[in-house]
């Protein structure tokens, strides 16, 4: 079996990054993108925020710009998902249902999936009012009135930066108890066109017959008590799935299931295997952060592929620091 130079595992962002600055150094680059090509951005609207679309981008239409570069590049691609990664042994082992694949470098860049309530009304609402991200999609609701719903750091980092645009920002929560720490739950006080609403859990987004988010029907858990809230759009903001199903007891990952890279890098605990995008990045989450890290993890791959040595977890960072000049894009 030919032994591949890299395989990238994801189709998003990173992943169609990584492969195009690995196409253009003539690593050859296998991409397994899986069924669901295109990522988190297939589910967005425009896409405002990523430089170069002065008059904004559907966010699949990007992708598919992405992709064809890579492609142009002389990536090969694979529409499957990957469905076992062994990384205990070099070259490492990778399987879909196409067969089995080895490689001496691994790009995982398989991303994060966004929570969802499971309400039926929420799924039929997506993209016409029901958001997973503030900042992807905030400024599409100028002027509205705005629910949050999620009790932790996320769900009031959004709500606050939503005030800038709502009329008003409601954050619903299901608890009486936040779990964002206190001091967020203190800032999110001072904001004046911003309340917390508790304990109350969506029973159903409204506005289905209009096809447009018009409000939600809230119960409160303890009393049993329903109440309407009228609202032009609702972000759901209860936590991410790292997509670390593939790797989990092999790579270091964090207490949330995120890939540990160290400190400025895309290296992980295992020499060789590389992690970019969402999948490493509980904070930042956007196409173009993922986009970055993509480029940082195909420059890292190319540095290791060249010295056939492992930089891993421990790198020889002044040795590293001459390598660097020859790397390039
Ligand atoms: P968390 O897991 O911290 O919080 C998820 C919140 O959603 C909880 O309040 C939880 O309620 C609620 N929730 C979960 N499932 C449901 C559901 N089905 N219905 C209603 N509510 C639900 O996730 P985050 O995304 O907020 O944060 C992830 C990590 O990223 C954390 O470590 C966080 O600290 C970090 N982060 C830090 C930021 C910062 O420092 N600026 C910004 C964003 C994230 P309950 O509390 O009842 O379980």
């Amino acid at each position: 079996m030919p032994v591949e130079n890299v395989i990238i595992i994801g189709g998003g962002p990173a992943a169609y990054t990584a492969a195009l600055y690995l196409a253009r150094a003539g690593l050859d680059p296998l991409c397994i993108e899986g069924y669901g090509a295109g990522g988190q951005l297939l589910t967005t609207t425009t896409v405002d925020n990523f430089p170069g679309f002065p008059d904004g981008i559907p966010g699949p239409d990007l992708m598919t710009q992405m992709r064809a570069q890579a492609e142009r590049l002389q990536t090969r691609f694979l529409m499957e998902d990957a469905m076992t990664v062994d990384v205990s042994n070099r070259p490492f082992t990778i399987t879909s249902p196409s067969g089995t694949f080895q490689s001496e470098a691994l790009i995982l860049a398989t991303g994060a999936t966004a929570k969802t309530l499971g309400l039926p009304s929420e799924e039929a609402l997506q993209n016409r009012g029901v958001a997973y991200c503030a900042v992807c999609d905030g400024p599409l609701f100028t002027g509205q009135r705005i629910a949050v719903v999620g009790g932790g750091d996320a769900a009031l980092t959004e709500a606050m930066y939503l005030t800038t645009f709502a009329t008003e920002v409601v954050v619903i929560h299901r608890r009486h108890e936040f779990r964002a720490a206190n001091i967020m739950v203190e800032q999110a006080r001072q904001y004046e066109n911003l309340s917390l609403l508790v304990p109350w859990v969506v029973e159903r987004v409204l506005g289905e017959d209009a096809g447009r988010v018009s409000g939600a029907l809230l119960r409160n858990p303890e009393t049993g008590e329903e109440r309407v809230e009228e609202l032009g759009a609702m972000f759901v903001a209860i936590g991410h799935h790292p997509n670390t199903d593939l790797v989990a007891g092999q790579v270091e990952c964090d207490a949330h299931g995120y890939v540990v890279v160290d400190p400025g890098r895309t290296s992980t605990s295992v020499p060789g295997v590389f992690a970019a995008g969402d999948v490493q990045d509980p904070v930042f989450r956007q196409a173009v952060t993922s986009a970055g890290s993509g480029c940082m993890a195909a420059l890292e791959a190319q540095r290791w592929l060249a010295q056939g040595r492992p930089t891993g977890r421990r790198p020889d960072t002044k040795r590293d620091e001459r390598l660097g000049d020859r790397v390039s894009g």
